[in-house]
C-alpha cells in the first residue's frame, strides 16, 4: 500500500508519518496536518454493508494511516469500539420522520465526541511505541464540558498514558460537573480552574509552549500532548461512520448502490463535517455536505458570502457544543481549496488572528460547490423537538434538532429528494431541560434527576449508563486552583 503522509497546511516542510502526526498534534509551524495525497477507499460499499462497524472502521481508516500495521489497526479498533457503547451496532441509523439519522451518542459520555475519542488513546500508545517513544505521554486539556468528560473516558486506565482536564470551576454544567468530577481511573485528574473557559485554555496553552516545564517533565519521563480535535487521530476515525452510514442504509434497501446522497452535520469546529468530506473524497457517493448552525453562524456566513468574520457577539444558545466563532477544522479546507498553497492559507490564518476576519476570492470560492450552510435560531430548535416528538415520539438534543430543522429547510428550498442522513451528535438525556422544555416549558421548574425519569417515560428509552453512573457515583477529584497554580498541580499530580 501506498504510505499517506502528513504535511502542514501553513508551511512546505518535511511530511511525517501519519503516527508521527498523531503524536504531536499541531505542526510545528501552528498548521494543521492534512494528508499529502487523499487515499482511496478499499472496499466497495456492497462489501461494507456485510462487514460490522469493527471491520468496516478498519477498512476505511487504514488508507489514512498506512503506517500502521494490520494487526496494530486492529488491535486500536477492538480496544475502542467494545462494551463501552450501548449498542453493538456502535453508530446505528435509524429512520425518523422522513429523514435517516445516524446516531453517534452510544458511547461512554453519549455525545459523537466517543466515536474519535474512544480510539484516539490507542492510536497514541500505538504511535509512541511505532516512534520508539517510551516517555509516559501525558495529555492536558482545557474543556468548556464536553471534550473533557469524553477525552477522560477514553485516555482512564489507558497504560502509558495520563489526563489532565482543567474546567471553568464555574462555567460548566451541573452534569458536566457531576460527569468530570466522578471519573474513575488512576491516571485521571480533574481540575476545576477559578477563572473562565479562556482561563483554562490560555494555561493549558502556556505550559505546552513552556521549555522549562517540557525539559522538568522530559528529565522525568513524561511528555505532553493533545486530545484536540485538530489532532489528525481525531479526524480519521470520524471518516468512518460517513462510510458506514451509507452501508447502511444500502443493506437495507433504502438506497439503490452507487446512489448519492446528503449528509447535514451540526456544525461547531468543522471537525465532523470535514470528515465527511474525506469520506466523499475517497469515494463514498456523497452529493453534498450540509453545514447546520445555531446563531453562532459564522460559517452560514462564509459559505454566503465568502467572507469569515468572527468579530460578532458571542451568543450562548440551547446547542453549546456548537456556540463557536473559530471553527479551527475550516483551516483544512481552505488550505485544500488554495490549491494547496501553504502560504496563501497562511496568510488567511494570519489575517483571521490579526483582524478576526478574511474573503476569499472568486475562484476559490467555486471550490466550495461541496458544501451549502444554513442556520436555525433558539424557536427553530424547540420547534423542531416537539414537532418531531408529536409527530412519531421521537427526541432529538438539541444540536441534532438544529441539524435536522436545517434538513427541513435545505429540502424545501432546493427541492432535493435525495435520500437525506441527519448526523446526530448527542443524546437528549445530556441536554434534558432543555429538550423537555420545548416539548412543554411546564417542565421548566422540575428537578434535573425528575426530568430525566420523565424523558424515559416520554421517549420509551432507557436511561443510559452515563446517567444512572453519575446519580450515585462518588465524588472523585476536588482539587480547585488559582489561573497561577495550575503547574503545581500537574507537579502534585505527576509526583515530581
Ligand atoms: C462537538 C460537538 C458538535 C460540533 O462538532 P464539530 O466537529 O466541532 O463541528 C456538535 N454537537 C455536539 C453534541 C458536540 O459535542
Amino acid at each position: 500500500m501506498r504510505e499517506i503522509m502528513y504535511k502542514s497546511t501553513r508551511s512546505e516542510g518535511e511530511p511525517v508519518t501519519a503516527s508521527q502526526a498523531i503524536l504531536r498534534g499541531l505542526a510545528p509551524d501552528g498548521g494543521l496536518y492534512v494528508p499529502t495525497e487523499i487515499p482511496s477507499l478499499k472496499v466497495s460499499m456492497r462489501e461494507l454493508a456485510d462487514m460490522d462497524y469493527r471491520d468496516a472502521a478498519c477498512a476505511i481508516m487504514a488508507p489514512f494511516l498506512s503506517d500502521f500495521s494490520q494487526d496494530e489497526l486492529r488491535d486500536c479498533v477492538e480496544a475502542a469500539y467494545d462494551e463501552k457503547f450501548d449498542t453493538p451496532e456502535i453508530a446505528p441509523v435509524v429512520e425518523v420522520d422522513g429523514y435517516s439519522h445516524l446516531e453517534l451518542f452510544h458511547g461512554a459520555t453519549i455525545a459523537f465526541k466517543d466515536m474519535a475519542l474512544s480510539l484516539l488513546p490507542h492510536l497514541m500508545t500505538a504511535s509512541a511505541r511505532k516512534n520508539g517513544v517510551s516517555d509516559d505521554i501525558v495529555i492536558l486539556t482545557a474543556t468548556s464540558g464536553d471534550t473533557g468528560k469524553a477525552a477522560l473516558a477514553g485516555f482512564a486506565d489507558v497504560p502509558g498514558t495520563k489526563i489532565i482536564v482543567f474546567y471553568p470551576k464555574d462555567g460548566v454544567s451541573p452534569i458536566q460537573e457531576k460527569q468530570m468530577v466522578t471519573q474513575r481511573g488512576d491516571n485521571t485528574c480533574v481540575i476545576g480552574i477559578k477563572g473562565n473557559f479562556d482561563d483554562a485554555q490560555n494555561g493549558v496553552k502556556d505550559i505546552f509552549g513552556d521549555p522549562e516545564m517540557i525539559s522538568e517533565l522530559a528529565d522525568k519521563g513524561f511528555r505532553f500532548s493533545s486530545a484536540n480535535s485538530i489532532n489528525i487521530g481525531r479526524l480519521v476515525p470520524q471518516v468512518a461512520y460517513y462510510a458506514w452510514a451509507y452501508s447502511r442504509l444500502l443493506k437495507k434497501g433504502t438506497i439503490r448502490d452507487g446512489e448519492e446522497i446528503v449528509f447535514v452535520v451540526p456544525t461547531g469546529n468543522f471537525g465532523n463535517i470535514l470528515a465527511g468530506y474525506y469520506a466523499k473524497l475517497i469515494g463514498v457517493p456523497i452529493a453534498r455536505l450540509v453545514c447546520a448552525s445555531n446563531e453562532n453562524k459564522v460559517l452560514f456566513d462564509f459559505f454566503r458570502t465568502g467572507t469569515y468574520d468572527r468579530n460578532r457577539e458571542f451568543i450562548l444558545t440551547s446547542s453549546p457544543s456548537m456556540d463557536i466563532l473559530i471553527s479551527s477544522n475550516l483551516e483544512r479546507l481552505i488550505y485544500m481549496i488554495t490549491g494547496e498553497n501553504a502560504g496563501t492559507n497562511a496568510e488567511f490564518m494570519r489575517q483571521l488572528k490579526e483582524n478576526g476576519s478574511y474573503t476569499i476570492p472568486e475562484e476559490m470560492r467555486g471550490r466550495l460547490s461541496d458544501f451549502v450552510g444554513y442556520y436555525t435560531d433558539e424557536a427553530g430548535t424547540a420547534e423542531l423537538i416537539r414537532d418531531v416528538y408529536r409527530a412519531c415520539g421521537y427526541i432529538c438534543d438539541t444540536h441534532t434538532a438544529v441539524a435536522a430543522h436545517v434538513a427541513r429547510q435545505y429540502r424545501k428550498e432546493t427541492g432535493d429528494d435525495r435520500q437525506i442522513v441527519v448526523v446526530s451528535t448527542a443524546s437528549p438525556y445530556k441536554f434534558t431541560r432543555s429538550v423537555l422544555t420545548a416539548i412543554d416549558p411546564a417542565y421548566e421548574c422540575k428537578e434535573d434527576f425528575t426530568l430525566i425519569d420523565e424523558l424515559a417515560r416520554l421517549s420509551g428509552t432507557k436511561i443510559p449508563q452515563a446517567i444512572e453512573d453519575i446519580r450515585s457515583a462518588p465524588v472523585r477529584h476536588k482539587t480547585v486552583c488559582e489561573k497561577s497554580g495550575m503547574r503545581d498541580v500537574i507537579r502534585d499530580f505527576l509526583e515530581i
